[in-house]
């Protein structure tokens, strides 16, 4: 601890010297003998102090250091505070980039998954639609077919000239390009179907309907 003394009497502080000593807040240094009662004898500025002893405070305490500990101390404080300085400018020179990188990375393979998602539905989308239009006409068929069955033989008779003849209202089957478009799955959607290959047997059917 650095030896300090009275800046009035200059009495040293030691093992001999039991007196208390108070370091004031001007600076200045007294033993309880020569306590000022008002201002300090040196500066003249307003007395307030405490006392040095083990008790007192950090920031109180470092004035008494020794300065080589003290600059040892700031050696390690720089060095330190040098080092995380260096490992946080390494972080954003070194890793931030390739983080980046791989974030980008990452957010260009979930756009094209995207894309090709948006893809998939707009077809799928396309499919039910024809297979809606499919199913349409197929209950058209049905219903019509069920209806010459009912009805009396010379009307069917009657039914059967107008559709010779082209005038009647036989339901509009789908073209053999729309049918090669879609796919059936409704009855197995693991297995798919192509109408392309039905379709010869799809239109026997139909011709078969509409023949009495
Ligand atoms: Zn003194
Ligand atoms: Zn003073």
């Amino acid at each position: 601890m650095f030896m300090f003394f009275c800046n009035k009497c200059f009495l040293p502080k030691n093992v001999e010297n039991t007196n208390k000593y108070y370091f004031s807040n001007c600076g200045h240094v007294f033993c309880q003998s020569c306590t000022p009662t008002g201002l300090c004898y040196i500066c003249k500025t307003p007395y307030a102090a405490r006392t040095i002893d083990a008790n007192m405070t950090k920031s109180m305490a470092v004035y008494f250091e020794s300065p080589v500990n003290a600059f040892r101390r700031f050696q390690k404080i720089v060095q330190f505070q040098t080092m995380q300085d260096a490992l946080n400018a390494h972080y954003y020179v070194n890793c931030l980039p390739q983080q980046i990188q791989a974030a980008l990375k990452k957010l260009n393979g979930m756009k094209r998954i995207d894309a090709h998602l948006d893809e998939k539905l707009a077809h799928e989308t396309t499919r039910i639609e024809k297979l809606k239009a499919y199913l349409a006409y197929k209950k058209r068929s049905l219903q019509e077919r069920h209806q010459r069955h009912q009805r009396p033989a010379r009307g069917r008779s009657a039914t059967s000239t107008a559709y010779s003849s082209g005038q009647n209202s036989r339901p509009k089957t789908p073209t053999i390009s729309t049918l090669s478009d879609v796919t059936m799955s409704s009855v197995d959607c693991t297995k798919s179907t192509n109408l392309s290959n039905q379709s010869d047997s799809f239109l026997d059917h139909v011709r078969n309907d509409f023949t009495i």
